[in-house]
This record gives C-alpha cells, structure tokens and sequence, in this order.
C-alpha cells in the first residue's frame, strides 16, 4: 500500500502537534466532537433541502468509547461521511491554508501560539495520540475507506469496511512522559469533564459507556454498579432557552457550574438578540470582589461559543474595563469556529455584540439603581470604584456612560448619593456641587474647611478613594454644575467675598506678605479665610492640582516635581489673628514661632506629614512656659 505525503504545510503543522508541549492538549476532543457536529449538521441541512433524505433526530450522534487494554480513543458519529478524494483533501492538506504564513519561527516552536489562536481542527488528535486511524462511510457511496497516519512521515488510504455511514475516528494515545499523563484520556470521570467543559452544548448527543451506582430494581435499599450508555452533554444551552423557563436558581446554578465565584451573584442578566448581529448571552454582576480583582492578575472576559462550542475562555475585547467585573458567556452562530485572536480583534461582529452588551449592563446598572437601591449600594461598595477608574481612564471618553452610576457619600443623608440626588435637591442660590477628600468620613467630616459650606446648608460629597477627585476632574460638571472643592480658592458666595474684603486693612496685608516670608519655600500666599468659621487656620489651593491629588501623584514614579499651590489661610476672627497682630508690633520672633506652629497645624488637619515633628513640638514648648 502506498503512503502519501501531507501537503509541506500540513506536515509542519502535524509535526508542531506531535512534539507540542502545550499545556491544554485536551482540546482536542473539543476539536474533535465539533467536526463531528458539523458533519451532522451537513446531513441535517441537506435534508431540509433533499425530499429523498430525512432527518430522524435519533439517528444522529456522537460515540466516544475508551479501551483502555488498547490504549485507544474512539470518537465516531453518523454524520456525513467522507468520501475517498474528500479524506486526501481534508486531512492531507490543511485546510486554514495561510495561517501558519504569518506566524514567526519563534512563535511556532511548540506550537503554543498556533493552537491556542487558532485551534487547529484535526491535526490536534496528534497532541494525544501516535497514531490516528479514521474509517469513513460517506452519505451516498457504498465504500467505506480507512485513512491511517503515524505523524508526519505520511498517511495511508484504503477501502475497508463500514457499514454506517458517517466517521469513526480511533486514536492510539501515546505512552505516558514526565510531563504529561496520557492515560488520563481513558479515564471516564476525565473524558465526561472534558465534554461538559468544552462541548456540553453541542446540538447532538454525545454517549458514552460509563459505570453508576443505583438503588437495585427490586430491591432499593442495594446499591448495584450498571453499565450504561449516557447522554454526557445537555445540547440545549441555558442561554438558548426561553428566560420564562428559567428561575432564578437555574442562573445561579449555572454561575456556580461555570465557577464564576463562590458568591451569589446580585443579577443576572440574559440576552438574545437577532438582529444585525445574532447572539445569546447570559451576563452575570457578582456581588463580591474576586479576591485579585484590583490587582495586575486579574483578567477580565466573557467565555466565548461560535454555535454552542467554546472558543474563548476569556474573550477580553468583549467588556470595556470599567465593567471588567461582569462574568458570563457569549454565544454567537456569527462568529468562526477557528477565528484567530488577532482577528478576533478586528471582527465587526465582534464589536457590534461588545457594543450591545455595553448598553445592556449599562442599562441594567441603571434599572437595579432604580428598583433595588439596597442592592445596587453593595454591588457599588465592591465595583463603585471601578467605575470610577471608568470616568477617568480614556480621557474621560466613557464618562457619559458612567456618570449616572456613580454614589458618593453625603455630608447630608450621612448615606450613599447619586449625583442626580445631589443636583436634584441643591437649593437655588448654591452655584457647585461641593466636594471634601480626606482619608475617612469621620475625618472629613472634622475638616475646617467644611464649615462654611455646611453653614450655608449646602451638602458636601466625601470623597475617600484616591480615584474619586481625578474622575470628578475628568466629569468637570454633571447636570450643568460644576464641582467644586470646600479647599479650592473660590467657592462662589458671592457675599461672603464682600464682607471679608472689607475686613483687610494696611496693617493685615502686611502681616501676611510678612508670614508668606517664612513660609516662601511652603506656601504661595497667606490669605484672610472666606471659609473658617471657628478653626484658626487651613490650607487651600489655587490651580489644578489639589492636596489630596498631589499626595497621589507623589506616589507614583517621576512625579516628585508635582506641588499644589497651597494657601495657608486665617480666620481673622479667632483669637489666635488678634496674639498674630500684637506679635507683628512687638515681638517678630513670635511671628516666625506661631507661623510656623500655624502652618504645621494646617498639614495636620490635611492628614499631611510635618517636615521636623521635633522642632513643632518644640515650638508648642515655648509657648507654654
Ligand atoms: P476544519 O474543521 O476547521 O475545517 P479540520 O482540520 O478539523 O478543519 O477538518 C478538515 C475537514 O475534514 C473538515 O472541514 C471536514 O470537511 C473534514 N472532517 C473532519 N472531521 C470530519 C468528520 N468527523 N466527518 C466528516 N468530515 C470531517
């Protein structure tokens, strides 16, 4: 008999799978099932168009059957056969002709990039199996032919006998190495999990011989071991089923199955949609953090089927990262089985579903909002400040999306606020919405700064995420009301201005060009407070860069020269300016001691450290003997 040679594409690709050190050589039962699958689904179409066939569901299958004293693998199926010039051109010759022309040789050293971008049909049986024998009857012929390949040296066709039609493909497995345990490709509780994994929705059965225990028949208190053969997928997917069907129990099953946490989720959210673009999903808003979600280990995305057969774990381009916390999966018939990654990427499809599933979490964030304002606060304690990171990531491109979303922590309902709640209840004469940063709510709530504000009877948002002031800089105004800082320079009262201006003599703006001396390197300019009502003294800011925003940025690599310009401020109505001005006429000394002891009482109350604690203590010494 003679033996052929693969096509010199083929052969490389064969000789990638033989020597493969691929860590997930299990798909290739995926692979497998799903030619088997399409192979029936041949049959099935021809019939809705040939009167001469029929379609009877009960004829149609898939087999997988294990033989362990033979080390071999069956998967066979009823499907549509090959016939001899089909089998040389489909398993001779690949048929992704021209994707392994791209690839680099780095990239195709073991084959790593190839089989987890493109998933590589067939030839993947090599991964697993030494030799690969198919039989195959083709619908219409009455010759069954036998192709049989070791590897890459060439395969080998001849007649045999079939007397189904459809395909039967057997696979010797390989000896066991150090690396891999191939033995575990027999193993019944392995195979079945490997089927529910990859394969549990395709359209037709997939048997298999397995061994359970059951209460004997006459006797139901014995337990007996029967073999039998069992359906090990479920064919119809939940997501394809209608939702009135479906409890939620079934969803939460369902999330618990695909192990998308160990928490129960807070919604669910279950699409069809036949439009442009067809697709089924079901999408899940967990109720607690994974335990790295805020951490360079997490990845983000949706499990991703073309037709009910997995082929993405982790499709990332399908969820924008300000909703990177959603689980789920994604099904769409639009989509090719075998679609690489990178062209995953750019597939318009794609990108319509990504859209749509956008809007609809969106939308659904907003419904939960509304109807269920308990859950939708715990569902924001844990991801609020991912969207947060949302607003401001992007040049704020997403903050339309993302501002109605957002809670804050009010000074006045002393609770959770969205900033329509904010704007919706600001008395009329109050110009901005008002904001305060510090570390804690009880913190912030001690700030000097806060006063005035509170006095007017104007609500405070806290702010205590280091993300919260850079994405409400991004939002610049919600509603057509601009944010504002209780520490920024103008907080527009319009009143207040006039009666401190009048209070500024000569004398006082001597005084403070005076402090502003000593504190030249600290501070760009010593003020009389618009805000202070009965704390001595405060530090605000002129410009962009706030304290709070200056301590974050600080952090952070080459980011050293960034500096707010911090004003220190005095209440001219505390005593504390009457001892300042009787000092500035007698003794300058004490004006360098209680500037000094001033502004370190201002970094204080920011939660900011003192340059030399020794030396403010110290100074507090000297004023008390
Ligand atoms: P792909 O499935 O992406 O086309 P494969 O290498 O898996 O690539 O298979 C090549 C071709 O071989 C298939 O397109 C199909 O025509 C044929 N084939 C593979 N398995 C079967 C099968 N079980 N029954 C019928 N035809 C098959």
């Amino acid at each position: 008999m003679e033996k052929k040679q693969f096509q010199a594409e083929s052969k490389r690709l064969l000789e990638m799978m033989i020597n493969s050190i691929y860590s997930q050589k299990e798909i290739f039962l995926r692979e497998l099932i799903s030619n088997s699958s399409d192979a029936i689904d041949k049959i099935y179409y021809k019939a809705l168009t040939d009167d001469s066939l029929s379609f009877n569901k009960d004829d149609y299958y898939i087999k997988i059957e294990a033989n362990k004293e033979k080390r071999t693998l069956t998967i066979s199926d009823t499907g549509i056969g090959m016939t001899k010039e089909e089998l040389e051109n489909n398993l001779g010759i690949i048929a992704k002709s021209g994707s392994l022309a791209f690839k680099n040789e780095n990239e195709m050293k073991n084959g790593q990039e190839i089989i987890g971008q493109f998933g590589v049909g067939f030839y993947s049986a090599f991964m697993v199996a030494d030799v690969v024998t198919v039989f195959t009857k083709a619908l219409g012929s009455n010759q069954a032919y036998k192709w049989e390949s070791q590897g890459a040296d060439g395969y080998t066709i001849e007649p045999c006998e079939k007397e189904l039609v459809g395909t039967e493909i057997i696979l010797k497995l390989k000896e066991n190495t150090d690396d891999d345990s191939f033995d575990e490709y027999l193993e019944e509780f392995r195979l079945k999990a490997i089927i529910k994994k990859y394969s549990d929705f395709i359209r037709y059965p997939i048997k298999m011989t397995v061994s359970t225990t059951k209460p004997q028949e006459n006797n139901e208190s014995e337990m007996e071991t029967v073999i039998e053969e069992q359906i090990i997928n479920s064919m119809v997917p939940i997501w394809r089923k209608n939702k009135n069907e479906l409890s939620d129990k079934d969803y939460e099953n369902f999330y618990q199955e695909k192990h998308f946490g160990f928490d129960k989720p807070i919604k669910h959210i279950h699409i069809s949609v036949d439009g442009a673009v067809r697709y089924n999903a079901i999408l899940f808003i967990p109720e607690q953090i994974p335990y790295d979600y805020y951490s360079k280990e997490f990845e983000k995305g949706l499990e991703l089927y073309s037709n009910g057969v997995l082929i993405m774990e982790k499709c990332s381009d399908l969820l924008p990262d300000y909703f990177s916390f959603v689980k789920g999966i994604v099904d769409s018939e639009d989509l090719s089985l075998n679609i690489s990654r990178e062209i995953l990427q750019h597939d318009r499809q794609l990108k319509l579903i990504a859209k749509n599933i956008k809007n609809k979490i969106k939308n659904q964030l907003q419904t939960l909002l509304k109807d269920d304002r308990d859950k939708f606060e715990t569902f924001f304690k844990s991801f609020g400040r991912q969207l947060k990171y949302g607003v401001y990531s992007d040049f704020g491109s997403n903050k339309e999306t993302l501002q109605d979303l957002l809670m804050f922590y009010s000074s006045k309902e002393k609770k959770l606020v969205t900033l329509d709640e904010y704007v919706l209840r600001m008395p009329e004469d109050q110009k901005y919405i008002y904001y305060a940063t510090g570390e804690s709510y009880d913190r912030i709530e001690k700030l000097p700064q806060t006063e005035v504000v509170i006095d007017k009877g104007y609500e405070i948002l806290y702010f205590t995420d280091e993300v919260d002031e850079f994405a409400i800089r991004m939002l610049n105004e919600y509603k057509e009301k601009e944010f504002r800082s209780v520490s920024s320079g103008d907080l527009g009262f319009e009143d207040n201005q006039q009666a401190s201006d009048t209070k500024i003599n000569e004398e006082t703006k001597e005084l403070f060009e005076y402090m502003q001396e000593i504190l030249s390197d600290k501070v760009k300019a010593v003020r009389v407070s618009k805000r202070l009502k009965t704390h001595p003294v405060c530090l605000s800011t002129d410009g962009d860069v706030s304290i709070e925003m200056e301590k974050i940025l600080k952090s952070m690599p080459n980011n050293e020269h960034i500096k707010a310009d911090k004003i220190l401020e005095i209440n001219i109505d505390h005593p504390v300016y009457l001892s300042l001005k009787n000092a500035f006429e007698n003794d300058r000394d004490k004006v360098a001691l209680f500037t000094g002891l001033l502004y370190n009482q201002a970094l204080l109350i920011e939660g900011l450290p003192i340059q030399d604690p020794v030396e403010f203590t110290n100074d507090i010494c000297k004023i008390m003997v």
